[in-house]
């Protein structure tokens, strides 16, 4: 049986999702503030993590910070506030989701089993190639690091999962809708404002620094990946 902590602090949001997750078949461990659920997961290793970020004793983005540095749990982040640089915080720290409450109790469940799937499916690469290189750039997918001119890339776990996708199709345009639906794993149309957020990332880290773009923009299309000195696709 699958397990999913649920931190919540507002008691009946708490108990109704317990049992409607209950009712899905997954084992639940309810935290109601921020050290109870850094306490639980310490103590009750769990398959997801439903985290509201408005949390007593420890804010959900500390909880999930703090989380992110020993285990990759999946984490999916419930937020009262539809604001942009609140969601793009978690996801920063390391969250794999958010969903903007109110919502439907379907779409979450939908987005557990999307986040559980991802999770049982990271490990193996089908075969794939384990180092992806462009030119000065080299990205190990076991390890999970990213080197450029053979000097360490400090990304984020979403960063990373961008640049890979990227990098798996290099020079080939890809929507943001595409890059939702395969990075943050939302398989509907949605606001694609997170990838050009993250776009943005990396092209500080990428791009600005050497002087060489990988990243290029594709109007009315999206983004693509080509090692390109000199020119510009944009
Ligand atoms: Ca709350």
């Amino acid at each position: 049986m699958q397990k999913i902590l649920v931190v919540e602090d507002e008691k009946k949001l708490a108990r109704y999702l317990q049992l409607e997750l209950m009712h899905e078949g997954y084992e639940i461990r309810l935290a109601h503030d921020g050290r109870a659920a850094l306490t639980a997961f310490g103590e009750w290793p769990c398959d997801l993590i439903l985290l509201d970020l408005m949390l007593p004793e420890l804010s959900g983005i500390e909880v999930c910070r703090r989380i992110r540095q020993k285990s990759a749990v999946p984490i999916i982040m419930l937020t009262a506030k539809d604001d942009v640089s609140d969601k793009v915080m978690g996801l920063d720290m390391g969250a794999d989701d958010y969903m903007t409450k109110p919502f439907a109790i379907e779409e979450l469940l939908a987005r557990i089993r999307v986040a559980l799937k991802r999770q049982g499916e990271e490990g193996g690469h089908a075969g794939g190639e384990r180092t992806l290189t462009d030119g000065p750039l080299a990205l190990d997918r076991d390890s999970r690091e990213v080197n450029y001119d053979g000097s360490p890339i400090q990304l984020t776990k979403k960063e990373f999962d961008l640049l890979e996708y990227l990098m798996l199709n290099r020079n080939i345009a890809i929507s943001r809708n595409e890059l939702l639906d395969k990075v943050w794993g939302y398989s509907y149309a949605g606001d694609t404002n997170v990838v050009d957020v993250y776009i943005r990332y990396l092209r500080c880290k990428l791009d600005d620094p050497f002087h060489v773009k990988l990243i290029h923009t594709v109007r009315g299309v999206g983004y693509l990946f080509r090692l390109e000195e000199g020119g510009d696709a944009e």
